[in-house]
């Protein structure tokens, strides 16, 4: 009796001590570091951390939550190192920017937040808006708005009439002179202090645009628009505060300038011949592809009066080379963090990019690693997330299918868990 007694109290205590936990039950799972998939697994999750990754499926104890993956593929949360979340690709968008406020660019990125989190995509890179996109991270890490961790550029930093000058295009009197603070900078000091303006408006990282782009009203979508003066004021300056820097980049003399200059990663990097493969290579430099926002740009244009007249040569061009110069990255062994440009083409589409991966010579597994651990080494944040293992975020997504065996099942994410909390569980 009083033995009875003391076991009651004892697991009563236990119940009470013990800190729920997750515990989800997974069919296979995806190690992209190791490259090695295991069957029968289950993660322990407390709080928003993984605190054990055990053989065999576990019930653990009374009042933890199971959660059956077990005819699932899971895998770390997917990275995108590229995505635009204030905007949508839109016949309309070149007029949008008289047209809408700022509250109304708000609205419509929680739209794209959320369809971005529920496709898979748990952490994302904004490399580039209006400002807004620091106040989505914001509500998104308050818990206010349903979204991926957001590691944002805030507005990115052109030149004079470069690609993110933000206008080009217009009429005169509309186009002022915008300086430091709105992102145009021209000569060392002013791109120091453009640097700084990021610092203070709360920016996780610096954008360039080193070269010309296919989407702004402009005339060449490759020429070199930062001096290497300049550049060398930039990634110096980011140094400073901290901040990677992302280098937009079409042509090859811009990308020259940009690897040599010590940018932490090329975007979309279309001229990438072998001299700047054999440069990015030696410093470390990351390359993010974008082949999908590639296509995408060069379909559209196809559609008469889609873009501005100056931009559908641009996109023809340049849009349908990048998978080529993915290709030639990848077989060089360039390093490849996964990026997509989405907002480009519609939110939500980003794995795409995987099937274009995959189409174009890297394994499944290479391209899911991109995706992930080498997403994570870009962004410096190996020791939180990239990987399911103890101690790091739990951010994990769940497919049905063999990724391996059919890259397309990346389209149909079906368990999406992001630091503890479950988003999304369908069969
Ligand atoms: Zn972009």
């Amino acid at each position: 009796m009083k033995k009875s007694l003391l076991c009651f109290v004892l697991s009563l205590s236990l119940l009470f001590t013990h800190a729920q936990q997750t515990i989800l039950q997974c069919g296979k799972l995806i190690d992209p570091q190791s490259g090695k998939v295991s069957s029968g697994v289950s993660i322990v999750i407390e709080g928003n951390k993984i605190v054990d990754v055990r053989e065999g499926y576990i019930t653990g104890n009374m009042g933890d939550k199971i959660i059956d993956l077990k005819n699932k593929t899971v895998m770390p949360g997917l990275m995108d190192m590229h995505v635009h979340l204030e905007s949508q690709t839109s016949p309309t968008k070149y007029l949008d920017v008289f047209t809408m406020n700022d509250a109304d660019v708000a609205f419509n990125s929680v739209r794209f937040a959320e369809v971005t989190l529920m496709s898979g995509f748990t952490t994302v890179r904004d490399l580039g808006g209006s400002g807004v996109n620091i106040a989505l991270r914001n509500a998104i890490a308050m818990g206010t708005i349903t979204g991926p961790r957001v590691i944002t550029a805030g507005k990115s930093i052109a030149t004079t009439g470069g690609h993110a000058d933000p206008t080009n295009g217009y009429r005169r009197s509309l186009m002022g002179d915008p300086g430091p603070d709105a992102g145009v900078a021209n000569g060392a000091d002013e791109c120091r202090k453009a640097v700084r303006q990021r610092y203070k408006e709360g920016s996780d990282l610096i954008k360039i645009t080193a070269s010309g782009g296919v989407l702004s009203v402009a005339k060449s979508g490759e020429n070199p628009q930062f001096t290497e003066e300049e550049l060398k004021a930039i990634i110096e300056t980011a140094k400073d505060y901290g901040f990677k820097v992302a280098a937009h980049c079409h042509g090859a003399e811009a990308m020259k300038r940009a690897v040599r200059a010590g940018v932490n990663s090329i975007e979309h990097g279309t001229m990438m011949d072998d001299e700047i493969m054999g440069l990015m290579k030696e410093r470390g430099t990351y390359y993010v592809p974008t082949i999908t926002a590639g296509k995408s740009v060069a379909d559209s244009a196809k559609k008469p009066g889609y873009y501005p007249a100056i931009i559908t040569p641009k996109a023809i061009a340049i849009g349908s080379k990048i998978q080529n110069t993915f290709s030639r990255a990848y077989k060089a062994g360039v390093k490849i963090a996964f990026g997509t440009d989405a907002g480009v083409f519609m939110h939500g589409k980003n794995y795409k990019e995987f099937g274009y991966m995959v189409e174009s010579g890297m394994p499944p597994m290479e391209a899911i690693r991109a995706a992930t651990v080498n997403a994570a080494d870009l962004l410096g944040m190996s020791d939180v997330i990239g990987t399911i293992e103890k101690g790091k975020m739990a951010d994990i997504i769940a497919v049905s299918g063999d990724p391996l065996q059919n890259i397309e099942v990346m389209g149909q994410v079906k368990f999406v868990m992001k630091e503890g909390k479950v988003y999304k569980n369908v069969e």
